[in-house]
């Protein structure tokens, strides 16, 4: 590209932003940007880089990504304990898949800082009123008033300082204890119990434990190793609302070279991965590692031109592409891009997003996603690659910790009638623990095959 980076490059006029808020008062704006733009960066540029050494582990077919967490954190939801249980469904996740693959696990949570959401429609009607739609906590709030559904720019300070208690959270869990695969058997939340799977569990968790006595009588002592005793814990989130992102954005002192640093990957979503976007001018400029949602829209043509724009020097690690085409249209629909890449001879993560092509309205009204379209997608995912010859290299899953009603289906059966049991997202259906780890044992089968 002819033009030079900036920050701030993204918002000339030959870019076209989409799914970006309208403030109403532009002093506003400027003073959050300005309040933000002072505030500590939430990750290191040296964090980051070693993201993307562990992603370039996963092109190269020798380690695998999970990637889940929230469609869209909320101050609502905010609680220790909410952290700590997602958390600790994804350590379970990566503790059957490392036992079955025998590969490295790279850990990436949709957490910390997971607030903007764009949206299909830009106003939404209730009993005959319109109002603006709900666009995440870092914009507007979810509440169908006027005053709600207003943006307001003093929303970003507070999704700053939400992402900052959480990642503070996550690294004392993943560094100061709670991950040590001593405490394997620590990780099966109570209500799990009614899944079958929390027991094919435990039997992991006692041959987890028994290699570990087995190491230890060896002589090497756990508490001497890093590994062991600590788990890398990265975060992530779509990078959507470019003003609060561009705030964060700052030059490391060791390289020179401009870091994201609101998150260690950040991606681009589906609605804005077209050319001259100014999401992908924004991107493009920033190092940390990238992905980019791959729907049925997209032209392999298209994909190559984004990635000569995203990747002109080809670093491996730098790309991820997290396919979303929905059960039964992915064994169609990527294939042609898988080509294209192995064409263009460039070194990508492929990772499967099996949730957003697969949503449903349940006869309940309730947006849904039935647990079995989400396998066949998975299945189908891994089959393509099978047949391409190419790493399936990792998942992209919207999840929680918590025992959640809001996909249908799963071990522990959720019905249509029991959706409104628990349904509390603030976007999409997620998978409920016990759904999560029922998708860790697919996972487990598939990379074994
Ligand atoms: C999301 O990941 O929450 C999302 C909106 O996905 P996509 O861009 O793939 O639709
Ligand atoms: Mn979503």
């Amino acid at each position: 590209m002819a033009h030079n980076w900036t920050p701030e490059s993204w918002k000339q006029d030959r870019f076209t932003a989409k799914h970006l808020p309208q403030y109403e008062d532009a002093a506003a704006l400027g003073e959050a940007e300005k309040t933000l733009a002072g505030f500590p960066p939430l990750v290191f540029a040296g964090e980051a880089r070693k993201l993307k050494a562990d992603l370039a582990q996963v092109a190269a077919g020798e380690a695998f990504l999970l990637q889940g967490g929230d469609c869209a954190e909320s101050f609502a939801e905010f609680h220790p304990d909410n952290i700590r249980d997602t958390f600790r469904v994804i350590l379970q996740m990566a503790a059957v898949l490392t036992f079955a693959s025998k590969m490295p696990v790279v850990k990436v949570g949709r957490m910390a800082g997971q607030f903007a959401k764009p949206r299909s429609s830009d106003t939404e009607t209730k009993d005959g009123v319109t109002l603006p739609s709900y666009f995440g906590d870092n914009v507007n709030g979810i509440e169908f008033s006027p005053e709600s559904r207003t943006n307001d720019p003093q929303r970003m300070l507070r999704a700053y300082s939400q992402a900052a208690a959480t990642l503070n959270l996550l690294r004392a869990f993943a560094g100061g204890g709670y991950a040590n695969l001593r405490q394997v058997h620590q990780w099966t939340l109570d209500f799990m119990s009614r899944s079958p799977f929390a027991s094919e569990f435990k039997l992991i968790a006692d041959r987890i434990g028994e290699a570990l006595d087995f190491i230890e009588a060896c002589g090497v002592d756990i508490e001497d190793q890093q590994q062991l005793k600590s788990a890398d814990f990265y975060t992530s989130h779509e990078a959507l609302l470019l003003p609060y992102e561009q705030a964060m954005t700052r030059q490391d002192s060791l390289t020179g070279d401009w870091y994201d640093t609101s998150a260690h990957m950040l991606w681009i979503g589906d609605r804005t991965r077209f050319m001259d976007s100014a999401h992908v001018e924004f991107l493009r400029g920033v190092k940390n590692p990238i992905g980019v949602k791959c729907g049925p829209s997209l032209e392999p043509d298209a994909l190559i031109e984004m990635l000569d724009v995203l990747n002109p020097a080809r670093e491996a690690g730098r790309i991820t592409l997290i396919s979303r085409f929905g059960a039964g249209k992915v064994e169609e629909g990527l294939p042609p891009l898988v080509r294209a890449i192995q064409r263009e001879g460039h070194s990508v993560v492929w990772s499967c997003d099996p949730m957003h092509g697969n949503v449903i309205k349940a006869d309940s009204g309730y947006k849904t996603r039935p647990f079995d379209r989400i396998l066949a997608e998975v299945r189908g995912f891994f089959a393509v690659h099978r047949a391409e010859g190419t790493h399936a290299g990792g998942i992209h899953v919207e999840m929680t910790g918590q025992d959640v009603t809001e996909c249908t289906g799963g071990s522990v059966a959720i019905t249509d009638a029991g959706l409104a049991d628990r349904y509390h997202t603030h976007c999409d259906p997620r998978l409920n623990a016990a759904q999560s780890l029922e998708l860790a044992f697919l996972l487990a089968e598939m990379l074994n095959l």
